[in-house]
């Protein structure tokens, strides 16, 4: 079976060609500059990346330009769209509406534009994507995966927010939690590794964008990321949980606008801040051990948050028996894995220096006698969203 998988950005489209059964991309690439001018990079299984300017005015011109190098006779990997059996579209909100992945019909196209307030930089780009490929492939199935799908099986003591019943009721304020195709692969793949289905665990996605989940039996019950991305641990450039009363004392002080101090929380916060240098944690690490203080500060301030979040879901969950980490920060950097699970000492988490020093591995890193397993799980989100569109189309035939 051939998926594509989709994920459209506002000036990006993103693809990859998988074989959900074994996970196998066959080619893969990235269409940028759309609307602007347009570039297509493209790398079919090992070969060379390829790099064509291609004019991309929309999306459905990157739609248009992506199936046919995909079917181009050197450089492609089929020989007629008819191979695709299906889309899976990566869509970012998926508000009250989805709970789980589904296969795009008009009603679904009507409840993704209704999420639009939710996810309003997302949304649009990932509607432009699904409607690009309804245009050139009518006949092909299309399935939409929500980034928010996962978490909805929280109960509403952890998605609903103290503030008055009428924003819940009438705006759907409330906690939706994102990475949820991520958590969902990990939570799977850990419950494969440990051989068990009934288990509670707290997975920790982090990269430039963190969250951490508690799961409880492969069921979401709480996660740090809420209305938007910008809440729970502090990240790259994200600031993370703060007091809401910041923004008004900003915007006062400096005559910002909402928007304009929400941008300094997105963007100009987390790690990037903290340290002065960087938003990435490899030029934070550089600079700790060369003696800057200030990125030992940031690296040990993100540390501290994601242990406080693991002892926080170990009191939600009545205790854990696993800890994941995964993501390019999760996956590799192992003196993060080291100090979050050092803080975690007096709830029994050992891990074994040896083991954690590898970088990138799925494995197992805590000691025989650790009171929790620790495990690094990298994610694939791209394999979930090929599977979860795969099950729906087999299903649906
Ligand atoms: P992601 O958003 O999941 O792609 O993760 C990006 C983050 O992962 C960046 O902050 C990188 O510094 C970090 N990262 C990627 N590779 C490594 C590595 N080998 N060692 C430490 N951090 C890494």
């Amino acid at each position: 079976m051939n998926i594509l998988i989709i994920n459209a950005g506002s000036s990006s489209l993103k693809y990859q060609l998988m074989d959900p059964q074994t996970g196998v991309v066959s080619a893969k690439g990235l269409c940028e500059r759309i609307g602007i001018d347009g570039r297509l990079n493209h790398k079919a299984g090992d070969g060379d990346k390829i790099v064509r300017d291609i004019p991309m005015p929309t999306h459905s011109e990157a739609i248009a330009a992506t199936l046919e190098i995909l079917q181009d006779a050197e450089v492609g990997v089929i020989k007629s769209v008819d191979e695709i059996d299906a889309v899976g579209h990566r869509v970012l909100h998926g508000g009250m509406e989805f709970f789980d992945s589904c296969i795009i019909n008009d009603d679904v196209i009507k409840a993704i534009k209704k999420c639009i307030p939710l996810g309003p930089l997302h949304n649009p780009a990932n509607l432009m994507g699904i409607e690009a490929c309804q245009a050139v492939m009518p006949t092909t199935p299309q399935v939409a995966v929500f980034d928010t799908a996962f978490h909805m099986t929280m109960p509403p003591k952890a998605y609903r927010y103290a503030i008055p019943t009428e924003y819940y009721e009438n705006d759907s304020i409330r906690r939706y939690g994102f990475h949820g195709t991520s958590h969902k692969y990990v939570a799977k793949r850990t419950a494969e590794l440990v051989g068990k289905k009934e288990f509670k665990m707290v997975n920790c996605h982090l990269g430039n964008g963190s969250s951490m989940s508690a799961v409880k039996d492969g069921k979401c019950q709480d996660t740090t990321m809420g209305l938007t991305p910008l809440a729970g641990v502090p990240m790259g450039t994200r600031s993370g949980d703060i007091d809401a009363a910041v923004v008004q004392f900003l915007c006062n002080k400096y005559g910002y606008s909402v928007d304009e101090c929400l941008n300094i929380l997105n963007k100009k916060s987390g790690m990037l801040a903290i340290s002065g240098v960087s938003s990435d944690f490899r030029d934070l690490e550089d600079g700790a051990k060369n003696g800057n203080e200030d990125c030992a500060l940031a690296r040990d301030k993100f540390c501290y948050e994601v242990a406080k979040f693991v002892g926080a879901y170990a009191a939600a969950l009545n205790g854990i028996d696993v800890l994941t980490f995964t993501a390019g920060v999760g996956e590799n950097d192992c003196n993060v894995r080291a100090s979050v699970c050092e803080y975690l000492g007096f709830m029994g988490v050992k891990i074994d220096p040896e083991l954690n020093g590898k970088r990138g591995k799925e494995m197992k890193i805590s000691t025989p006698d650790s009171k929790v397993e620790v495990w690094v799980v990298p994610t694939n989100e791209e394999l979930m969203i090929a599977q979860d569109t795969a099950e729906l189309v087999t299903a649906a035939k």
